[in-house]
């Protein structure tokens, strides 16, 4: 091949990891999926592989992944998970970190001090075989290699993986060694807050130098970073080819046991002390037990970021039972000290990197349990910003690590720059239509908002689609997904006013929020929008939208007539049923007829948009409306007497 001919991507692709210190991922970006990367599940579609590795007696990998988690608590001192704890490190140094005690295995030292892990004995006379936490690391990484080659079709040979940001040199040493020995290629090694940030988009083509922090909550360990992105031409070197090396981490502070597992432990906690209440004693909890009301804590834990509460309930034996409910606020009562400990370390951080939470541009979130409310708004209150919350905690490490590999293989060339919106966005509206707020090809960052009202009489709560797309219809759009705005007090249709904004910052990421005026209720979303469209598909979608304007045109304005037919019918009929009696016969009956053709008409609408002509469609509702004046006006005059 002659020099500098690009080689197809696939052949040869470069896969992204996030080798985690409890669950690792794999993750690529198509060259046909225009700059999006996806995450790559194994054959039953999980996309989680827990760092685990079991070894058998003998001292060969027996299970990996959730197989070797599954039988963790049977075979303890074989089954080795957390091995990233002990990366490059000397034994001395894991030790002084306080790291071994939450390991069951036992760690040794080797050549040159550093930490090994010790099996047991193999039999009579026969000592456990000493591994080094590389060789373990390469089990799991070999097993992240072999998913990607089988859902990409091809072998993969090559991968960035991500660390630490503060991992030292001997530490990602370790870890590219760990890559070597699984038959992996480490082209890059990425800090894994960079990584965070690149999936996002952040750094990819901006023109400003900006200031982000990373905050990384897990289940075991908190990492707090705080970086700043200069422009690739900007920065000293240049270098020329698009790179990350325009990421620079100016502090980093963290806690190496602070994440969910503290939460679980709290909730356990106020669990075991009612239960012994309810008892009248002091009761001792065997390690069964504490792992079930762990995983019932867990449970609880998980559904009160969803929902206002979330109850448990315990048999305690004897037909008894420890039912429990407990609420947001006093969930987050419980947890807020928790919550001040991680705040504390990004206090720490903004000090090392001499900045006031106002300077830093944006917040990005990593781990499952940023998915906890209370450490959403914290963090928000901290830097005074929406922290960015639209991908999946779990994944956005190993999502920013794909998005590496596609820069090193010369491909976001091809993606679609960010700057403007390649297609409208907007919501589904009552009966299927798309009403678009922000306009394809505005220039991002923009922002636009809407006024929207209820449909039925009585509603209480709005699901609000967004849609990305040309057409007229929301069944022919893109949907980006949908949320709700609950608890807004019953009034009559039409009556709430709900102010729907959507709101694209610089990197293309898309904030869509929902306000009821009256009620101060509110609702929103994040998402990333324009990833995952090539120009292709933006040409194509342009052009089905042109092909089909006219009957989507038709289809868009028939919906409309129907939602405000539909109203009118019911507003009509209920103000004749009143003052009926006080309307000249012929009127009244006119009137009802009036108001059953446009019913009948509205359902043939309804059934199919094509069966009716909208032009007559709309005049029978405008006349209907003339011929209605008169009884509001004897409506008003009764109401008036009544008043
Ligand atoms: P990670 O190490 O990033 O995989 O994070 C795992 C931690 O996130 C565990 O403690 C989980 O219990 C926690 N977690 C996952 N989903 C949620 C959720 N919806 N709400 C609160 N915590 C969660």
């Amino acid at each position: 091949m002659p020099p500098g001919a690009r080689q197809p991507a696939d052949a040869d692709p470069i896969v992204g990891i996030d080798l985690g210190t409890t669950n690792s991922l794999v993750a690529f970006c198509r060259p046909e999926g225009g700059g999006t990367p996806e995450i790559l599940p194994d054959s039953a579609g999980r996309s989680l592989v827990p760092s685990v590795v079991r070894y058998g007696v003998g001292g060969t990998p027996e299970a990996v992944g959730a197989a070797a988690r599954e039988l963790a608590v049977e075979f303890p001192e074989r089954t080795l998970h957390s091995v990233k704890r002990l990366m490059g490190r000397s034994r001395a140094d894991a030790e002084r970190t306080g790291d071994l005690a939450y390991l069951p295995y036992r760690v040794v030292e080797g050549p040159n001090r550093t930490a090994r892990i010790e099996l047991p004995p193999a039999g009579e006379g026969v000592g456990g075989r000493v591994l080094s936490p590389q060789e373990v690391s390469a089990v799991v990484l070999r097993a992240l290699r072999e998913q990607a080659s089988a859902a990409l079709g091809v072998p993969v040979r090559r991968a960035v993986v991500t660390v630490p940001a503060y991992f030292d040199d001997a530490q990602r040493q370790a870890t590219r060694d760990a890559g070597r020995l699984a038959g992996l290629e480490v082209v890059r090694i990425v800090n894994e807050p960079t990584a965070a940030a690149l999936a996002y988009g952040i750094g990819l083509g901006r023109r400003r130098e900006e200031t982000i922090a990373v905050f990384d909550l897990g289940g075991g360990t908190f990492d707090v970073s705080i970086l700043r992105v200069t422009p690739r031409d900007a920065a000293a070197g240049g270098g020329g080819a698009a790179d990350t090396d325009f990421f620079q981490v100016l502090a980093t502070a963290g806690d190496t046991h602070l994440g969910g597992d503290d939460v679980d432990r709290l909730l356990v906690g106020l669990f075991a002390s009612e239960i012994s209440a309810q008892a009248g004693r002091e009761l001792s909890f065997p390690p069964a037990t504490r792992q079930a009301l762990r995983r019932l804590a867990e449970q609880a834990k998980i559904r009160l970021s969803e929902q206002e509460t979330a109850s448990v309930r315990i048999d305690t034996g004897g037909g008894a039972a420890y039912e429990r409910t407990v609420t947001r606020g006093e969930f987050e009562r419980l947890i807020g000290p928790w919550a001040d400990r991680a705040l504390e370390c990004c206090s720490r951080a903004l000090r090392d990197a001499r900045l006031k939470p106002g300077e830093v541009d944006r917040v990005v979130m990593v781990g499952g349990s940023t998915r906890i409310p209370l450490v959403r708004r914290r963090v928000g209150e901290l830097f005074g910003a929406e922290p960015y919350t639209a991908l999946n905690p779990d994944e956005v490490v190993a999502l920013g690590a794909a998005v590496q590999g596609a820069i090193l293989q010369g491909r976001l060339g091809d993606m679609l720059l960010l700057d403007v919106i390649p297609l409208s966005l907007g919501i589904e509206t009552v009966g299927g239509a798309v009403a678009k707020i922000i306009m394809k090809n505005s220039t991002v960052p923009t922002q636009a908002s809407e006024m929207f009202s209820t449909s039925v009489d009585g509603q209480t709560s709005i699901k609000l689609q967004v849609l990305q797309g040309e057409r007229e219809m929301a069944a022919d759009c893109r949907s980006l997904g949908t949320f709700h705005l609950a608890g807004i007090p019953p009034m009559p249709a039409g009556i709430p006013q709900v102010e729907v904004r959507f709101l694209i910052d610089a990197n293309g990421v898309l904030n869509v929020s929902a306000f009821e005026r009256r009620s101060g209720k509110r609702a929103a979303l994040q998402v990333v929008p324009n990833h995952g469209l090539t120009r292709e598909e933006v040409e194509r979608i342009e052009a089905e939208a042109l092909a089909h304007a006219r009957d989507d045109m038709t289809r868009h304005r028939v919906a409309d007539l129907v939602a405000n037919a539909k109203l009118d019918a019911k507003w009509i009929s209920d103000r004749l049923a009143k003052v009926g009696p006080k309307l000249e016969l012929a009127y009244f009956v006119d009137l009802s007829r009036r108001v059953e053709e446009l019913r009948a008409l509205t359902a043939r609408a309804e059934a199919d948009w094509r069966s009716v002509d909208p032009n007559a469609f709309h005049r029978m509702k405008e006349d209907l409306d003339r011929a209605s004046v008169r009884m509001h006006e004897v409506s008003i005059a009764e109401s008036l007497r009544e008043g």
